[in-house]
């Protein structure tokens, strides 16, 4: 097992992983809230946890990966102002919540398949621990929270070093807003919302508080105790999340368990996509789905890839251009592997040898290619385990895959394997995707793929035959239709669609 270091947001640090409970590693990410279509840059931050439960994995430990899926509590402003996320959305579309929320939930679930996101251990579902909400706001309510009006108040100034994970100031008025009037300080913050009198929540619980509904951060606080018992190892989310909803967290399992006690070893944060024209608003009308990347022509997984290639702790920034480069790129290594598989048919005959565990990507494991390894192979395993080991530097991991695909002269069995074996960790697929998965078709195109190979094959003739009018004749009606003919490339790839 190599050292695996990860940048820690609690000291701001490289420290060395060591697990809780020996050979274990227990990751609980913040999920999304329902109330609305996932954005790329959300799915940046389940890209990023699912590397890291890869990496973990991959060196060995038993992974147990917690997401959460926030159905009740988000309020539109993360300091208890506002409106309630989902009642709002569920109000603007005359819906039910549950309604709204199960189709939400529908739409990033199919995000994280289309990026090949691992299934966590625990999908947890807010909504289904309220009872031990309530039941862990009982237990810490006498010694740190406070009644007002509108519900059951976090009180900041019991823990010891309220807001160190964020760095903030905590004196009144400094760093944070008051917002709700009666407020012993200005970042305390509601873990029970009461139903304001008069009104009617949709979703709503009896409480020794009154009718309710639990605040956001104390969900995080229960569901990970709940599965993953405190300490757990790493929490993660994005770098907003190290502003209020974690330090909130910690302050929770702080009057939980003590106050030496943040809940978790790890707290590791994603930095932003950003986004300069606006349409990663949720209310701009192109906004950035994986579905738009999609209907545009892209494979999903070019996008995976674009996250990669970053570092997880930078920030990163969204363009066409730089998706379309690491579409290139995960095409150029898809073809790769298929020559290699090709070369590997023609080497091994299948009815002499079955070749088919050689490029299973589940049938390796770093081990046991490490044991087989050829010298050539070995010095890029090596610089890759190191980059994932080096708090996921993906980025060079990707390069050292490229060099083992570039490698001549080398076992092909082997060279599939090590491959294999380090898309493991990134999770592109490489082992199974096809040029054909790679034709993303897009939504606005008009012609059909076999429409476009007729007609290739047609001015193919022409040309054979110098009747250049017609062959360009026909190239001039691709085009129109939203074909590139792209004669000479060096992917082989002939035709794209593009729209
Ligand atoms: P939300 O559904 O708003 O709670 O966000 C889900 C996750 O996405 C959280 O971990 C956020 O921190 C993260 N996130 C939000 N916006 C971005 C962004 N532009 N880039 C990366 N992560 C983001
Ligand atoms: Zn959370």
């Amino acid at each position: 097992m190599t050292e695996l270091r990860l940048f820690n947001s609690l000291t701001r640090q490289l420290e060395t992983f060591t697990p809780v409970h020996a050979g274990e590693a227990r990751i609980y990410t913040c999920g999304p809230t329902v109330y609305n279509y996932p954005h790329i840059g959300n799915m940046r931050a389940y890209v990023f946890a699912d590397t890291l439960g890869r990496v973990l994995s991959y060196e060995g430990y038993k992974l147990t990966h917690v997401i959460n899926i926030t159905d009740v509590g988000h309020l539109t402003d993360d300091a208890d102002a506002g409106e309630d996320k989902m009642e709002k959305m569920a109000a603007e579309k005359a819906q039910s919540i549950w309604d709204i929320a199960r189709h939400y939930t529908e739409a990033y679930w199919a995000d994280i398949k289309a990026l090949n996101i691992r299934q966590p251990a625990h999908w947890s579902i807010a909504t289904d621990y309220v009872p031990q909400m309530i039941d862990y706001a009982k237990s810490i309510a006498d010694k740190h929270c406070y009644e007002l009006e509108s519900g059951l108040y976090f009180d900041t100034s019991t823990v010891a070093h309220y807001g160190a994970l964020a760095r903030a100031k905590t004196e009144d008025g400094e760093g944070r807003i008051e917002e709700v009037e009666g407020k012993r300080n200005a970042a305390d913050f509601a873990i029970w919302r009461k139903t304001p009198a008069g009104e009617t929540r949709q979703m709503e619980w009896d409480s020794p508080w009154g009718k309710g509904a639990p605040g956001w951060h104390l969900e995080c606080s229960v569901m990970s105790e709940a599965l993953l018992g405190l300490p757990f190892d790493i929490h993660t989310g994005g770098i907003d999340h190290r502003e209020i909803h974690h330090p909130n967290e910690i302050a929770q399992n702080q009057a939980r368990c003590g106050s030496n006690h943040s809940g978790a070893r790890f707290w590791m944060h994603n930095n932003f996509l950003i986004e300069r024209s606006g349409k990663m608003s949720k209310s701009s009308c192109e906004f950035l789905r994986v579905q738009l990347l999609i209907d545009k022509g892209f494979h999903p997984l070019a996008y995976r890839l674009m996250c990669l290639q970053a570092h997880y702790r930078s920030e990163l920034e969204f363009s066409w251009e730089g998706l379309q480069a690491a579409f290139v790129r995960l095409k150029r290594m898809v073809m790769g592997v298929a020559n290699l598989k090709s070369r590997h048919a023609e080497l091994v005959p299948e009815s002499i040898v079955p070749k088919a565990p050689m490029v299973q990507a589940d049938t390796w494991t770093l081990k046991q290619v490490q044991g087989n390894v050829a010298p050539i192979l070995s010095a890029p395993l090596k610089d890759f385990v190191a980059a994932a080991t080096d708090d996921l530097n993906t980025a060079i991991a990707i390069t050292a895959l490229e060099t083992v695909l570039g490698l001549k002269k080398v076992d092909v069995a082997q060279q599939l394997a090590t491959i294999a074996d380090m898309d493991k960790v990134l999770g592109l697929n490489l082992m199974t995707l096809t040029r054909q998965d790679l034709r993303v078709r897009p939504k606005a195109a008009t012609i059909t793929e076999e429409d476009i190979e007729n007609a290739l094959a047609a001015r193919k003739e022409a040309r054979a035959a110098k009747d250049f009018a017609k062959s360009d004749a026909i190239r001039d009606d691709l085009i129109a239709k939203g074909v590139e003919v792209m004669d000479g490339d060096p992917l082989g790839w002939d035709w794209k669609l593009d729209i």
